[in-house]
């Protein structure tokens, strides 16, 4: 594939994603541009190139549905990244120090995620911190977070005793949708977290989440809501907290998937106060 090929596709898959978020109208700034021309690194993808995607279509346990493989193998093969941290503070020493995507060098602070690590009933998962994130190293403490916050308290839970984290611990500069080998290079820190904290459902919240875990090309309109599996724990896609402050004639369908979850659980949303 040429670089252009490359260029166009990368460009497709975030205006793609933008238009999923519903926007109809975007400025595209020449710092988001440039971020989205490809690094000699960035390997050709399976759907674009044209070859058969016979082995790259996989199921999950909608039969009926079936999701094409965007080309990006499992991050632990592509990743520069070994985590030897054992525990999740040591695996945050190694984010806070992390140089293995270019991501790093615009960021303040790290963002690793925070919560209860000890199998807490659900682990949210986000795309990448914004902002307010990097400037302060926690996640979803701007408007996102916010509506984070009253999602989770209208499940009868409180911050402290989910745990919530990012795909990527760095923000991608302009807050653009981090790029498949940044995603890569970063996901083997959530994996590490994951394996750790060992949630009894992961929530992941938007596109990029979905595809960081599943290594999937989802439209999250058509697939928020099929309960999957990640590393033998359920994960439910449901929007981004985000995309539901613009669009937030969505709401009921991502309190829909937090119900399924609740349902998952055993449990039922509190009485409305
Ligand atoms: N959006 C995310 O995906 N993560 C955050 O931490 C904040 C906003």
């Amino acid at each position: 594939m040429t670089d252009v090929r490359q260029f166009a596709k990368n460009l497709n898959d975030f205006l793609e994603y933008k238009k999923e978020e519903g926007f109809q109208t975007l400025e595209i700034s020449p710092e988001t541009l440039a971020a989205l021309k490809p690094t000699p690194a960035q390997k050709p993808t399976a759907s674009t190139e044209g070859s058969s995607t016979e082995g790259s279509v996989r199921y999950f346990n909608t039969p009926n549905k079936k999701y094409e493989n965007i080309g990006l193998t499992p991050s632990s093969s592509q990743s520069s990244v070994c985590v030897t941290g054992k525990t999740l503070e040591e695996i945050a020493g190694q984010i806070r120090v992390c140089t293995a995507c270019p991501l790093s060098g615009s960021r303040q602070n790290t963002v690793p995620g925070e919560g209860n690590p000890n199998h807490p009933d659900i682990m949210f998962v986000g795309e990448g911190p914004g902002a307010d994130e990097d400037a302060q190293g926690r996640p979803f403490v701007g408007a996102a977070g916010q509506l984070l916050n009253k999602m989770i308290e209208a499940m009868g839970y409180n911050r402290e005793e989910v745990f919530i984290a990012n795909i990527v611990k760095c923000r991608p500069p302009g807050n653009r949708v981090p790029l498949p080998e940044e995603m890569n290079a970063c996901v083997p820190y959530l994996k590490a977290q994951i394996a750790l904290i060992r949630p009894k459902i992961i929530v992941a919240l938007g596109k990029t989440a979905v595809q960081g875990l599943l290594q999937e090309e989802i439209a999250i309109t058509k697939f928020r809501g099929t309960l999957c599996t990640y590393e033998g724990i359920d994960l439910m896609p449901t929007y981004h907290p985000a995309f539901l402050l613009r669009s937030p004639g969505r709401k009921g369908e991502a309190w829909a998937d937090l119900k399924a979850v609740l349902a998952k659980l055993g449990k039922e949303p509190p009485a409305k106060k």
